[in-house]
């Protein structure tokens, strides 16, 4: 049986097309803080002005920082701690190579940008819930065969 592969288009269809949280690069870390509890993510694009990528943050960055130089890095700006060199997708791109990606790159969060705007974020919740969903649904169909 043929597996079709799955686009990130369709990752970000199945989740509603919710838009991404950005933070400015010049906001406090206290407010990336405040932002990332807020909506609940574990990390946040880095974005003047809600579209471009300059870099992204994650909760790890600011774990890594606090532990190598201490609480003062809470008043810093995001930029002192983000990633800068980002690897994004496209929304044409194939689930199962970003999967792949992800697990080399050690990365959980996978900015998804069309024409260089910010258009979605996957994360790894996003790829386990879209593998565990087909593999659900291959399960069905091969039962449906054998008994049907
Ligand atoms: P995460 O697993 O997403 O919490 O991030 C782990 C580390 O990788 C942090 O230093 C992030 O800044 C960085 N990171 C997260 N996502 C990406 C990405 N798409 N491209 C490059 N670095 C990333």
């Amino acid at each position: 049986m043929e597996v079709p592969a799955m686009l990130i288009t369709e990752v970000m269809r199945r989740k509603g097309n919710v838009p991404v949280v950005t933070v400015a690069p010049d906001r406090p870390v206290t407010e990336l803080l405040e932002m990332l509890s807020a909506h609940r993510v574990g990390a946040l694009v880095v974005s003047s002005d809600g579209t471009t990528v300059e870099g992204i943050v994650s909760e790890r960055d600011v774990v890594r920082h606090l532990h190598s130089d201490g609480a003062h890095i809470l008043e810093l700006p995001v930029q002192a701690i983000m990633t800068a060199e980002v690897y994004t997708c496209g929304p044409g791109d194939d689930l199962q190579l970003l999967m792949r990606r992800m697990t080399d790159g050690r990365f959980r969060h996978v900015p998804v940008v069309d024409a260089e705007r910010l258009v979605g974020i996957v994360s790894i919740g996003d790829v386990v819930k879209n593998r565990i969903d087909d593999l659900e649904s291959e399960r069905d169909q091969l039962t449906a065969y054998i008994t049907g």
